[in-house]
């Protein structure tokens, strides 16, 4: 059984439903995270709602992911958001019983296939699954997305590609992810994505034991 995680049309910015895009729920006290590489604010990309109880912020950098769990009961919008997609897309979850690989080769459009909550891991390549910090335990799979922090590319989940619109993001400029974007008319896809797709996925693992998250990232 793979649980699917399938566009749904705009969001809601502020919304405490899983989406792309928007302004993150924290909780009281969050500090934005910047990356370790390059200390930018790193660009909030995606709410998952995992369980009614816990709320998943998904944080990526060209360099760098990281996912915060949260109580869900505890969480506002953030105050003062550092870096987020202006486009927002709301997520519905719908339930297959092939694998991830198999359901986005069947799955009308593929491009609104945006990655899947809970089941296996779909490694692009070798498994890379962590081992909590805190305790040593294997850490449990929470989700994937798909995007692509290609700067070329600079596609994230939640820039919508099938509206012939220019999709744009909105980003500290110091982090070089802003961009805009053309579609193709005739294809209604972004130039690379007709031939590369989204290529790349972030993976979201959380400790059974303790609060500890950790993020992959392969293309
Ligand atoms: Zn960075
Ligand atoms: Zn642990």
């Amino acid at each position: 059984m793979t649980t699917l995680l399938i566009y749904a049309g705009p969001g809601d910015a502020a919304g405490a439903g899983t989406r792309t895009g928007g302004v993150p729920l924290v909780p009281p006290g969050f500090t934005w995270p910047h990356c370790d590489s390059c200390a930018a604010p790193m660009l909030f990309t995606a709410q998952i709602r995992t369980t009614a109880e816990a709320t998943i912020a998904l944080f990526l950098c060209r360099h760098n992911a990281r996912a915060f769990r949260f109580a869900t009961y505890r969480v506002a919008p953030a105050a003062a958001p550092g870096a987020v997609l202006s486009d927002v897309s709301a997520i519905r979850m719908v339930e297959v019983a092939s694998s991830y690989e198999e359901a986005c080769d069947a799955w009308p459009r593929r491009r609104d296939v945006l990655g899947q909550l809970g089941g296996s891991p779909a490694w692009s390549s070798h498994d890379e699954t962590p081992t909590c910090a805190e305790c040593g335990e294997t850490m449990d799979f929470l989700a994937q997305l798909e995007t692509n922090l290609e700067p070329r590319l600079q596609t994230h989940v939640g820039t919508r590609l099938d509206t012939g619109r220019e999709t744009s993001l909105e980003t500290n400029p110091d982090t070089n992810l802003a961009t805009r974007r053309q579609t193709n008319p005739e294809t209604n896809l972004e130039p690379d994505l007709e031939t590369h797709g989204n290529t790349g996925r972030a993976y979201i693992f959380a400790c059974p034991h303790c609060p500890e998250t950790a993020c992959r990232y392969q293309r």
